[in-house]
C-alpha cells in the first residue's frame, strides 16, 4: 500500500478492516458506518474519497447489484454476481461461469467483457417457482 502512494491512516485500516470483516457485499454507508464507531470525525465524503483511493491503488473493486447499488470487495475475491430482483437475492458463482458468454462476445464482437462489475439481473429459483404456482 505504501509504495503504491497511499498514506495508511487509522481511519483507512479501519475501512480495510471493516470490508474484510464484512465478507464482501457492503456499500459504502454500511463501510462509513462502520468506521464511524471508531472514528467518529470522520466524514462519508472521505470514507468515499478512500474507496476511490484503495480502487485506485488496486486493493478493493466494486461491483453493482442492481440500481447502481454498488457493494465493495477485496481484489482477489473473484465470484460473480446474479441477482433476484424480486426477493434481492445474492448468488454468488464461480468467475468461469460466464467464461463461454464472455469467449463469445470477444470472437463475435471483438468485445471484451467485463463481468465482475456489474451483477447479472434475473429470478431465482425460489421466486421463479412462487411465480409459477401463483398463476396455475
Ligand atoms: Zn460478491
Ligand atoms: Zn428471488
Ligand atoms: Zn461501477
Amino acid at each position: 500500500m505504501k509504495e503504491n502512494g497511499g498514506r495508511m491512516t487509522p481511519a483507512r485500516q479501519a475501512l480495510v478492516r471493516s470490508l474484510v470483516a464484512s465478507r464482501g457485499h457492503v456499500t459504502a454507508d454500511e463501510l462509513a458506518h462502520e468506521v464511524a464507531k471508531d472514528f467518529p470525525e470522520v466524514h462519508l465524503s472521505t470514507i468515499y474519497r478512500t474507496l476511490d483511493l484503495l480502487e485506485e491503488v488496486g486493493v478493493i473493486d466494486h461491483v453493482h447489484l442492481g440500481h447502481g447499488r454498488a457493494v465493495y470487495h477485496l481484489v482477489g475475491d473473484t465470484h460473480r454476481h446474479l441477482v433476484c430482483e424480486i426477493c434481492g437475492t445474492v448468488i454468488e458463482v464461480p468467475e468461469d461461469t460466464l467464461d463461454s458468454f464472455a469467449g463469445e462476445l470477444q470472437s463475435k464482437w471483438g468485445f471484451t467483457l467485463k463481468g465482475n462489475h456489474f451483477a447479472l439481473i434475473g429470478m431465482c429459483a425460489k421466486c421463479s417457482e412462487n411465480q409459477e404456482n401463483s398463476q396455475n
